[in-house]
């Protein structure tokens, strides 16, 4: 009997509504090609739009309960936020997503696939295929400052950038781990020469942080001889992914460095609408494609759902390996195969993409991929 997850599905703001659709019907034809046991709940709505259409009273759907998002095997949502309304509005959801479920290791593919044209020069699909992964629960973003107000007027702003022992040995524990098993690349190994490298990133010498995230990645280099370790500062490294995007494999950073470089990941693979991604813990995971709700094109059905089908994979490959369940595994490959062969053939292809299709042709064009393979 094959067994069941429960799945849970969240909108968004902005081109989430026009992706999160097409990441369902991804679901949809990957379970029937793979006899996947899934149980779809929602998709349920939240985040700034949800916010405004309940004049700012309500948190949250009153279904998408605190234990909703703990009982679910796994979860997804289209991206959140939308300018109007930052600041004004509490918690999106009933629980911190990252720190609750201690989501720590966000795993962000940049890979030039056949058929798209790269922004770098000379790089043709296959040489550019890294791994960012960004520690995802300390750094700037633990809110662990404050302000200084006065009569009303803001004096003084505080961030404190935190980084613990803890945090750097697990992130880069996991980095090790991926550059050894390739998950989540084209291939294992970096495209200059195959080598399983990886790349330690951020600015020790200024930072106290980062100090001692280079210091553990020291003391944990010898119990992994078989990959190459490799230490870079942030800003060269910025500088060296476009530079030579080939010699990188997987690239750990800690959380600020590892959102920014990510964005820039999305440009250095040819469009933000092919930057998947998921949150993941031992033992929760989220899904949410790296790029924010695109409010300049939202409404126009011209958005690339290829990052969201993509994070559902990466989702469904975190489950597999979770439950050592090789046909969820399966259905991940399934899906990255089906995007290359759409892609490959540039018969379908949304505006950021070079072409004039619609988000739902582009996704419906995935599904027969799917379901022809
Ligand atoms: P945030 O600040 O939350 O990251 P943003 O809306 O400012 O969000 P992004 O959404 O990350 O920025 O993306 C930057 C640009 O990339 C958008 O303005 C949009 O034009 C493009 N983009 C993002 N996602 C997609 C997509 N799925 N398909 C096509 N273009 C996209």
């Amino acid at each position: 009997m094959t067994r069941s997850y429960q799945i849970l599905a969240l909108y968004g703001d902005g081109i989430a509504y026009e992706i999160v659709p097409e990441a369902l019907k991804v679901l949809d034809a990957v379970s029937r090609v793979y006899s996947l046991n899934l149980e779809i709940i929602g998709p349920y709505e939240f985040g700034s739009k949800y916010y405004a259409k309940h004049d700012m009273k309500e948190g949250w759907d009153p279904e998408v309960t605190r234990e909703l998002l703990f009982d679910a095997d796994c979860w997804f949502k289209g991206p959140v936020g939308l300018p109007q309304y930052i600041g004004k509005h509490g918690h999106y959801l009933p629980i911190n997503q990252r720190l609750d479920q201690d989501l720590y290791a966000n795993i962000r593919p940049c890979r030039l696939r056949p058929g798209v044209e790269g922004v770098l020069k000379g790089r043709e699909p296959g040489d550019i295929d890294y791994l960012i992964l960004r520690e995802n629960t300390e750094h700037m973003y633990v809110k662990a400052g404050g302000t200084l107000s006065r009569a009303g007027e803001t004096e003084m702003a505080v961030d404190n950038y935190i980084q613990t022992r803890k945090g750097c040995e697990r992130i880069i524990k996991k980095g090790y781990e991926l550059a050894r098993s390739g998950d989540y690349k084209g291939r294992a190994g970096a495209p200059v020469d195959d080598k399983r490298r990886l790349t330690v990133t951020a600015k020790w010498g200024i930072c106290q942080g980062d100090n001692l995230f280079k210091a553990v990645a020291e003391e944990l280099e010898p119990d992994y001889p078989d990959v190459e370790t490799d230490y870079a500062w942030i800003d060269a490294w910025s500088y060296w992914a476009i530079m030579r995007p080939n010699y990188y494999d997987v690239c750990v950073m800690p959380n600020q460095y590892g959102d920014i470089m990510s964005d820039m990941s999305g440009a250095i693979q040819g469009s933000m609408g092919l930057a998947g991604s998921i949150n993941a813990g031992d033992e929760y995971c989220y899904a949410e494609p790296t790029h924010g709700s695109a409010p300049d094109i939202a409404g126009r059905g011209i958005a690339n759902p290829t990052s969201m089908a993509l994070s559902i994979g990466m989702m469904l490959n975190w489950l597999g390996d979770k439950n050592n369940d090789q046909s969820l595994k399966d259905a991940w490959k399934g899906i990255d195969e089906a995007i290359d062969k759409v892609l490959v053939e540039k018969k379908v292809r949304t505006p950021d993409l070079g072409g004039k299709n619609s988000t739902v042709e582009l996704g419906d064009a995935i599904v027969e991929a799917l379901l022809t393979s």
